[in-house]
């Protein structure tokens, strides 16, 4: 079959702010797939289990839509959960756009390209789905590779802290805790992390602070 008639069930397709990560408030164009393999207690995009079946080739057109857009970021739901998803990373890969993938970490990275920047979740307690990660991840990560724990209270944030001492004492990506709105107050949680002199990153959610929503579609 040509790739670029693989399809892809997608949820939506929108250019907006990153609201998280390294990349925060840069402009990217978001492509969000449908579907999850997981159900986290807080999820804020459980409207993402369904979409539109679309060819890579069609997506292509509606990228190019966005003439001015110089960043993607791959979405969900899950990505890579459908078969689809590493065929449509190469072709753009091939292109050159620069892409961020956000995956929920428990599912092997290992076919992703290498020139994906990967945001790598860990699941906490509070998410009822500390048990999902796959840690052959770990192997995987490289420099520009991000992990995010998504903390809802102070038992997530002892198990992301026993965690990253356990398991990241050798991993050089940047580390994100992220505070679960109206659970976990961003300035407990940065005092948290200087009181325990934690090497990582505090992660508002920036689109939360401007629109109290999902990225908002420009
Ligand atoms: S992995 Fe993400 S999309 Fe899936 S249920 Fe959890 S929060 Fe929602």
């Amino acid at each position: 079959m040509d790739i670029l008639q693989t399809p892809i069930v997608v949820n939506e397709i929108f250019y907006s702010l990153q609201g998280e990560t390294t990349r925060t408030g840069f402009p990217s164009l978001f492509i969000r797939l449908a579907g999850c393999n997981l159900n986290c207690r807080w999820c804020d995009t459980a409207y993402a289990r369904t979409g539109c079946t679309m060819t890579i080739a069609t997506i292509k057109k509606k990228i190019q839509q966005y003439p001015l857009a110089n960043h993607i970021t791959i979405t969900g739901g899950e990505p890579l959960i459908q078969q689809g998803t590493i065929a449509l990373l190469n072709i753009l890969c091939t292109h050159n756009y620069p892409l961020q993938l956000e995956t929920n970490g428990s599912i092997s990275l290992e076919k992703v390209p290498q020139p994906v920047h990967r945001i790598v979740d860990v699941k906490t307690p509070s998410s009822g789905e500390e048990k999902s990660f796959n840690f052959t991840n770990l192997q995987l990560l490289q420099p520009h590779d991000e992990i995010k724990f998504v903390i809802a209270d102070e038992v997530d944030y002892n198990y992301a802290k026993e965690f990253i001492q356990k398991y990241c004492a050798t991993i050089c990506c940047v580390i994100n805790f992220s505070p679960v709105a109206l659970s976990m107050k961003p300035q407990t949680l940065a005092e948290y992390i200087l009181r325990d002199r934690l090497p990582v990153r505090l992660n508002v959610q920036l689109h939360k602070m401007l629109w109290q929503q999902e990225p908002k579609d420009f």
